[in-house]
Parts: structure tokens; sequence; C-alpha cells
């Protein structure tokens, strides 16, 4: 069977991650978390006391930033592990701060393109279908309404024992989303050739057969 390249954009809390995960289990592909990457160099940013607004300081930042994603899904930043760090409230906001620089994205989307060559692999992200894998075979666009995002990250807080305000939750997603869809620099936008899949009332297992189906035409 052919080994495909597989990009799912969408916005904030859409899910991404969690299908692209089952999807790529089922496929016996490699999932890659694009936007790991980006919380990577925000929660550098942190540790370095530099201010989200300093493009340059970033810009020199990444010089010595080495990221490595495992296979087993924990990620390492300069050899320290990083993946439940990176899923700070703080360092999502920041995520999205420093994805609005070029140097930045031109980092990050080099790492990915190398880690994607030759196939068989699942991006998710903001770009994927538009920049990073504009050739790529089967391209979705992952959206669910606002409240059903809201809701899903809410539920997944208190699931793992953090504390949660679904009021705040939704404003936090909504600002996001407003940054990434209007930032210069390859904002958030469906691509021309990507297949639109609203989950709000849909079930996992919906979602991921739907994909599945996909895949199917194109292999
Ligand atoms: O997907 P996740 O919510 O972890 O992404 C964090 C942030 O990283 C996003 O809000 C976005 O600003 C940025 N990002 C991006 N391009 C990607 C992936 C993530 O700009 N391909």
């Amino acid at each position: 069977m052919k080994r495909i390249s597989i990009a799912i954009d969408g916005p904030a809390a859409a899910g991404k991650s969690t299908i692209a995960k089952l999807v790529a289990k089922n496929l016996n592909y490699t999932y890659i978390d694009t936007g790991a990457m980006y919380r990577c160099v925000a929660y550098a940013t942190l540790v370095n006391q530099i201010d989200f607004d300093d493009e340059k300081a970033i810009s020199k930042l990444i010089d010595d930033m080495k990221i490595k994603m495992n296979p087993d899904g924990t990620i390492f930043l300069n050899n320290q592990d990083v993946t439940s760090l990176i899923r700070d409230n703080e360092v999502s906001k920041g995520a999205s701060l420093v994805s609005r620089y070029q140097a930045v994205r031109d980092f990050l989307v080099n790492m990915q393109r190398e880690m994607a060559q030759g196939g068989g692999v699942i991006l998710d992200g903001r770009d994927i279908g538009t920049v990073v894998l504009k050739d790529a075979e089967l391209k979705i666009y992952q959206i669910a309404s606002i409240d059903c995002r809201a809701l899903r990250r809410y539920k997944d807080n208190l699931d793992r024992g953090l504390e949660a305000n679904l009021e705040e939750i939704k404003s936090e997603i909504a600002a996001r989303d407003e940054q990434d869809m209007n930032r210069e620099i390859s904002p958030l936008k469906k691509a021309d050739d990507a297949v639109e899949i609203d989950t709000s009332d849909m079930t996992l297992n919906e979602v991921v057969s739907h994909i599945m189906a996909l895949v199917m035409d194109k292999v």
C-alpha cells in the first residue's frame, strides 16, 4: 500500500492531535505534533525570561534549540523532557505569540519537512496543508464549534485533575484562533484542496472512520 502524507489543520482544541494519533496508529504512520514544536519555543522564551514581543531575542534563542520528538510521544528540548511542561496554559498563549515570527516558522517548518520526508506521516497544525506539505495527498481541515471545543478541553482538564473554568477556556481558545487566523505569515486557513470535517456532533470513532475512508481512496 502506498504510504502517503496526511495534513490535518484547524483551530485550537478541535481534537486534531487525538484524531491524528489514532489514524497514525491504524495506518502504522508517524505522527508529528507541530504545535508541540511552537510550544517548545514558547517554553524556552518563558524560561529565559524573554518578552514575547522581543522578536530579535526569540529569533536568536532558536539558534541553540534542539527539539527531539520521540516515537513514544515524549518531547525533549535540549535534553530536558518537556512533554508535560509545554501543555501549560501560559505556554499555549506564548506559542501563538512566537508563531508570528518568520525566523521561528522557517526553523520549525524546515524541521517538519525533514521529518516528513518519505511519506507515511500525519502532521497536525495550522499551516500543514497550506505551507509545510503543500503536496500532501490528503488534507483535512478539522473544525468544531467554539462551545464544543471549550467543553471538551474543560472535561479533559478535569479528567487530568487540573483546575478548569469553562468561560476562561472558551475565551482563551477564541483569542488564540483570532491571533492564528490573522497573523501575517502563514495564517490558519483551509487549503483549497482540503476536506472540511466539522466534528461538533461526531464521536471520535466516527471522525477516525471518516478519515480512514478518505485515506483508503488515496492509497
Ligand atoms: O496545536 P497547538 O494548540 O499545540 O499549537 C499551539 C500554537 O502553535 C497554535 O496556537 C499556533 O499559534 C502555533 N502553531 C502554528 N503552526 C502550526 C502548529 C501550531 O502556528 N503548524
